[in-house]
């Protein structure tokens, strides 16, 4: 059996992504972000897509995440961006993840497990230089430091931060921005004063990645520029979505002058028209607020759709056009009018959460 709606994943754009991004780096390393199923392209290939194409990390945000990909082949450093738990630290241990810890909680727990059954762990530390979510506060970091070497099988792998709002253009936001920098830098010159030298700093994400120039430090991670979504309108790299959600009609229909279409009856047909009924819905991550407010493209061609958006399929009006059923329909992808940006503007989000909505039915296909 067939489903006729499908995430289609051009895995070569992922490399030219990368190739692009890399122009920037100037020998920085790069850290691709695959949490959330890869922002709903799917982990397992991404990551190792990823790896095979030179990225020096992978991200994730949890341990299941990072298990996931480890037991699917990834050897580079799988670092966890959020909290573990605590009674996870033996799994972080065993699969080689690199952790980022915001206290000592887990320390005594990576000790016990690395007493017993040997090894050493590189961790990393996190700073909290604004956003107020994880990290260290900056003049806890030293005595964090310290207590981590204190370990003889623990070591410092490296240090991070998060930004608030480095996609933002507004004074105050690059102000806070700064700050953030100004922090961060503040809080190395002070490790490296107590003779703590760390390798592997990193702040930046994609929107610092534009935007930030000194936000590098010795490692990028790059999330949704490297799903071909720069974030921001003055781009100095180009990169290309690499998904398209693509299905297929499933009936063509004849509308008459005065009827209404869906749920709510919320459009009226003001001629006879016909219609195209897709299988793709709001279960499908199609947001219900696009109701009689998105466009698709059919052979080429772009229309509009019509009524309330349903769990299982949304209504095109094709108008007089010879479409048939079976005839591929482009939902979003890369094209500059019908994206998850564009998508995202108009239901007021992210296109971060755009993708990361495909549903599970979806199927993801690589090409
Ligand atoms: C998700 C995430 C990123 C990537 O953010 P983008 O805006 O997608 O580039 C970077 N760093 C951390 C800690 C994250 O959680």
């Amino acid at each position: 059996m067939l489903n006729f709606t499908v995430a289609e994943v051009n895995l070569s754009n992922l490399e030219n992504n990368m190739k692009n991004i890399r122009t920037l780096l100037n020998g920085v390393k790069l850290l691709n972000i695959v949490k959330a199923d890869a922002y709903g392209h799917g982990i397992v290939a991404i990551s190792n897509a990823s790896e095979r194409f030179g990225a020096d990390a992978l991200g994730v945000a949890t341990v299941e995440e990072a298990i996931k990909i480890r037991e699917n082949g990834v050897s580079i450093p799988i670092i966890v961006l959020f909290q573990h738990y605590k009674k996870d630290s033996d799994l972080v241990c065993r699969y080689n993840l690199t952790p980022i810890i915001s206290n000592d909680e887990c320390l005594p727990y990576y000790n016990d497990y690395l007493n017993k059954y040997g090894g050493k762990l590189g961790l990393y530390i996190k700073v909290d230089t604004g956003l107020n979510r994880m990290g260290a506060k900056p003049e806890d970091v030293l005595d964090l430091a310290k207590k981590v070497l204190s370990y003889n099988n623990l070591s410092i792998e490296g240090i991070n931060t998060h930004y608030a709002g480095a996609d933002m253009t507004e004074d105050h936001a690059k102000e806070f921005t700064r700050n953030q920098i100004n922090i961060f830098n503040e809080v190395l010159s002070n490790l490296k004063a107590n003779n703590i030298n760390i390798n592997n700093a990193h702040t930046a994400n994609s929107a610092a990645l534009i935007s930030y120039k000194d936000t590098y430090f010795d490692m990028i991670r790059a999330g949704i520029i490297l799903y071909g979504y720069p974030y921001s309108d003055v781009s100095s790299i180009e990169v290309k979505p690499i998904l398209n959600l693509k299905s297929r009609v499933i009936l063509v229909r004849n509308i008459k002058k005065g009827e209404s279409i869906s749920y709510g009856m919320t459009w009226t047909a003001n001629k006879d028209t016909k219609v195209a009924v897709v299988p793709v819905g709001y279960a499908d991550g199609i947001s219900r607020k696009l109701s009689n407010n998105w466009e698709v493209k059919i052979n080429g061609k772009y229309y509009p759709l019509r009524g309330k958006i349903c769990m299982d399929s949304i209504i095109i009006d094709v108008g007089n056009d010879n479409i048939k059923s079976e005839d591929e329909v482009l939902i979003f992808g890369d094209d500059e009018r019908l994206n998850a940006k564009t998508m995202a503007d108009k239901v007021g989000t992210i296109s971060h959460e755009v993708l990361v909505n495909i549903g599970y039915r979806v199927k993801r296909l690589y090409i």
